[in-house]
């Protein structure tokens, strides 16, 4: 019989998951509380309990080329980076094509997910579902959890003494839907998250004021980066990542300083984060810094205490008359329906190994997808992340205490920590490249030099899109090479629109020339 799995949610891990699952030949029964597809991604107007909620004008802060799941490019028409209903059509389109639909059960909420009794021999589970007030027990042989990480506000108002005299009006940024409550309002925000400075530039369009408050501070870097390129196809590029990760560490901070500083001083802005915050996600916005500029938006250090109608900052001499606040503090991770010995978060930190498979489990029948931050496209990498565990439970099949899983979560824990809210110490492409490595599915640059030029220096140079793991191994797509070679088309097609496209890119071209260079050097000092 195939191996059945119970996949929680049918969000983008929900979605990527049941089609790995079906890759792999197993057999995947996908369980969704609501009545749709899409998790985070599906905007609506009214907010419903323990489901995400997004403000209309969400947009991807990544591009459509890094954002694409590996062997599915996005329309060529749809603009670089996504507005929030073309992200869910892409999922709709996704499901459609892969024939998810089918293995999904609506409506219907897991309540619980225990080990069986034979758990150390099976590797099963007994879940509970519940639909129409009924529950029904299952008995399932692996679980992917894919429940998310943004229902659950984190509202910590004990942090901030003298909120509960404040007079004004507060909530949290997840209830927040559109501008036109700021009408005329000092504002205050809370948090410098990617909410928060998204919230602000929205209200300073309208309200009378508008402060940020920050206690750490961030980097903020812009959607259109250097040439007017998308800023994660110049940043996560094989090249880049190797010099960064190869450089000693006060060498590579400063160059990220520098790299940071190059297009306005943070320190001038108010912005510069502390230097622990290296590892803190970076704010993407192309508005911020101008509306800084122009006296839109004003940043202040953290809070100290509230008044009834205002708030004094740490460090700062006067006080800020204020009449909305929003909190923008992000959101907790939790899993109701598993037990604590199963997955246990605490201060936002879990023990997950390569932030998927519980550490202490006697068999990896269960995993936790999308519980990571990186610096770059997520969607991606949860595809990685279920492709290698889609693996691992078939394998775990033919060979139960598989030398793979030993190695995996007794030896090599330490590679990456543990806890999921460090993962930006992780680079993007290192993370990818090492799943793809267990599932052999890394690209080999230097064995596709002789054989394919063209194509192993735009890996190389290129930016590192997802159809790289496309390329060989289990998974191996067909039109894979033919998406890399014209990734930079889908990306100018949308936006050239007087003037028609040409064919390859003039970065490309540039790469393509350094890169012969490069190899030429290599091979006069070879010899
Ligand atoms: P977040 O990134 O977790 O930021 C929350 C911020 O709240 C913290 O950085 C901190 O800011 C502040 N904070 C947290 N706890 C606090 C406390 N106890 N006291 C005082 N301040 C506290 O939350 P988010 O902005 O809601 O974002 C959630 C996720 O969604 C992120 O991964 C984000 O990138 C993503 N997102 C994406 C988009 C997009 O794609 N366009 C839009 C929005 C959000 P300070 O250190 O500055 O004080």
């Amino acid at each position: 019989a195939r191996m059945r799995v119970a996949v929680v949610g049918a969000g983008v891990s929900g979605l990527t998951s049941t089609k790995c699952c079906l890759d792999e030949g197993l057999d995947p029964t996908c369980f969704e509380q609501s009545q749709d597809i899409g998790g985070l991604w599906r905007y609506t107007e009214h907010i419903e309990a323990s489901r995400p909620s997004l403000y209309p004008s969400v947009i991807s802060n990544t591009s459509k080329e890094m954002s694409a799941f590996s062997d599915f490019p996005y329309p060529e028409d749809f603009p670089v980076f996504l507005p929030n209903a073309l992200l869910l059509d892409y999922l709709r389109r996704y499901t459609e094509r892969f024939g998810l639909r089918e293995h999904i059960k609506f409506g219907t909420t897991v309540v619980s997910v225990r080990k069986r009794p034979d758990f150390a021999t099976t590797g099963q589970w007994d879940v509970v579902t519940e639909a129409d007030g009924k529950q029904t027990s299952h008995v399932f042989d692996a679980v992917m959890v894919c429940s998310g990480n943004f229902s659950e506000p984190s509202l910590p108002l004990q942090s901030f003494p003298g909120i509960e005299r404040f007079q004004g009006q507060y909530f949290h940024s997840r209830q927040y839907k559109h501008p036109d409550v700021f009408q005329g309002k000092r504002v205050l925000v809370v948090g410098m998250g990617n909410s928060g400075v998204d919230i602000a530039v929205e209200a300073s369009r309208v309200a009378a004021k508008v402060t940020i408050c920050t206690s750490r501070g961030s980097w903020v870097m812009s959607r259109v980066f250097e040439h007017g390129y998308p800023w994660d196809m110049v940043y996560n590029t094989r090249l880049m990542s190797l010099i960064r990760n190869n450089l000693p560490g006060p060498l590579s901070w400063e160059l990220i300083n520098r790299r940071m500083n190059q297009r306005f001083n943070h320190e001038n802005y108010g912005l510069q984060p502390e230097k622990s915050c290296l590892v803190r996600e970076p704010i993407l916005n192309d508005d911020l810094p101008s509306y800084i500029l122009t006296g839109r938006i004003t940043i202040k250090p953290g809070v100290k205490e509230f008044k009834n109608n205002s708030v004094v900052f740490h460090n700062y001499p006067e006080e800020e008359p204020i009449d909305i606040v929003v909190f923008c503090t992000g959101y907790d991770v939790s899993f109701p329906f598993l037990e604590e010995s199963v997955v246990k978060v605490e201060n936002k930190h879990a023990s997950l190994y390569k932030y998927v498979f519980p550490t202490h489990l006697q068999r990896p029948t269960l995993a936790v997808l999308g519980l990571i931050k990186p610096l770059g496209a997520i969607m991606p990498m949860i595809e990685m992340q279920a492709r290698w565990v889609t693996r691992i439970f078939k394998g775990r099949r033919a060979n139960m205490s598989s030398p793979m899983y030993q190695n995996t979560v007794q030896t090599r824990c330490i590679l990456f920590g543990l806890s999921f809210d460090e993962v930006l110490k992780t680079e993007w492409l290192l993370y990818m490249d090492t799943l793809a490595s267990f599932i052999g599915a890394k690209p080999s640059v230097l064995g596709l030099l002789c054989r394919d030029p063209r194509l192993a220096l735009t890996i190389f140079f290129g930016p590192c899109t997802p159809y790289q793991y496309r390329l060989r191994g289990p998974g191996h797509w067909e039109g894979a090479r033919q998406a890399i070679l014209t990734q930079w088309d889908r990306i100018l097609k949308p936006t050239r629109t007087r003037v028609p496209a040409s064919k390859s890119s003039p970065c490309l071209s540039l790469l393509t020339v350094v890169g012969f260079l490069l190899l030429l050097a290599a091979v006069v000092c070879g010899f």
